[in-house]
């Protein structure tokens, strides 16, 4: 019997952040070894909660969430979006412009349907997050990739974006606060990137995830307001911000020049409408969190969780003898990397199993976020501080023994 034989294009897709690794993490679970697992950004899994008063929103409206609701999503949480973007300078946001959506997961497949014919190119960052690669070949495109070296702070170099720039080139898209690096870009940069988007008639495409996850005070510039009328895509959540993955809602925010884009919008409305709706429930916690002032900062601010577990990740990195790393800025992820003069011949993916097989910790390998032949991992803040110390005892006796075979 011949097998069912799955789409070609999934041979070029790769999400290792659930991918071998994981799966033979649960294996090793199930046999009884307990695994410190570093691998996914899902706050509640380590401890954190939503903040009650999003939860309270969504029991208040339980009983007005049987319907199937607009396609775009609930009018009253894309207002507060509107109005959030709005008050960051965003040109030309009414909620028309507005779609909620079942995480920024569905909303990144459903831009780059909405925009791609097979053949066109999307810049991407490299590091990226996944799912954006994943997308853009889904879709029909081809990625095109800029580097956000260490060498550099992970900041992209705008004159290798625009060196990559052809006649298919169609979008530039970028993470900020990134992950898996942690960078928050400058103003001054995202002026240049605007300025060669505009130029060559990109559609910018800014997933804003991690906006309020900053650290020392690091300053997050929404690319919308630099954006001004150049057609611009700034997606959000509750995932990250407000600890929420679980709900499922993320949304985009198209700003930027009506005339220029009111095709694609309409096409963004015609594949929401295709899936009916976002999952109605959880959209009401977007407008408490939205208007409240957000919780997040208690967890960034020095005493916070989050800035003490990135303390425990720098002082990991500082006392070893193999690893250096940019200190992330942002987001919930650290990408520290094994020196070259520390390890000549060092494979990530062979890092990351031994890591698994023999210390009982599960990290991303640096690949995994299509870098070829990465030095790095990316490990999340999330666990509480003393384990992530616990992870660097460990990291260093697997990184010796690799030194010395
Ligand atoms: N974008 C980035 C940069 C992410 O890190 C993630 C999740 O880790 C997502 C999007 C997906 O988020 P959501 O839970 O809203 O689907």
């Amino acid at each position: 019997m011949s097998p069912i034989k799955p789409s070609a294009h999934l041979a070029e897709v790769r999400y290792e952040i659930r991918g071998a690794l994981t799966r033979r993490a649960r294996e090793l679970e199930a046999a009884g070894t307990p695994i410190i697992k570093l691998n996914i950004g899902n706050p509640a899994r380590y401890g954190f909660s939503v903040p009650a008063h999003l939860r309270e929103a969504i029991a208040a409206h339980l009983h007005e969430s049987e319907a199937y609701g607009h396609e775009q999503g609930l009018e009253e949480a894309r207002e507060a979006i509107a109005t959030l973007q709005r008050a960051r300078g965003a040109r030309h946001v009414q909620v028309e412009r507005i779609f909620i959506g079942n995480g920024v997961s569905e909303l990144i497949d459903l831009s780059l349907r909405a925009l791609l014919q097979p053949g066109d190119e999307v810049l991407l960052p490299s590091p990226d997050y996944p799912l954006w690669s994943a997308a853009t070949i889904l879709n029909g495109g081809v990625p095109r990739y800029y580097r956000c070296l260490a060498e550099n702070r992970h900041m992209p170099d705008p004159e290798e974006m625009e060196a990559l720039i052809t006649p298919r080139t169609r979008a530039l898209v970028m993470v900020n606060p990134n992950n898996p690096t942690g960078a928050v870009y400058p103003r001054a940069l995202l002026e240049q990137i605007v300025e060669i988007a505009a130029r060559h008639r990109l559609l910018l495409l800014c997933d804003e995830i991690y906006d309020e996850i900053l650290y020392d005070g690091a300053p997050f510039q929404p690319l919308a307001e630099i954006a001004g009328t150049t057609p611009c895509l700034s997606f959000g959540g509750l995932s990250k911000v407000h600890r929420a993955c679980g709900y499922r809602v993320g949304w985009l925010s198209l700003s930027g020049d009506p005339a220029r884009t009111h095709e694609y919008r309409d096409a963004l409305q015609l594949l929401a409408a295709l899936r009916l709706c976002a999952n109605v429930t959880a959209q009401w916690a977007v407008i408490p969190a939205l208007q409240d002032a957000p919780t997040i900062n208690a967890l960034t601010a020095p005493t916070g969780r989050l800035y003490q577990a990135r303390q425990a990740v720098l002082d990991g990195v500082a006392s070893s003898q193999f690893l250096d790393v940019v200190a992330p800025e942002g987001a919930i992820y650290a990408f520290p990397r094994v020196r070259s003069d520390a390890i000549a011949n060092f494979d990530d993916n062979a890092f990351a199993l031994r890591l698994l097989e023999e210390e009982s910790v599960l990290i991303v390998p640096g690949t995994s976020f299509n870098v070829p032949n990465s030095r790095h991992m990316r490990l999340t803040l999330l666990p509480q501080p003393a384990q992530l110390r616990e992870v660097f005892v460990r990291m260093e006796r697997v990184l010796e023994r690799m030194a010395v075979e």
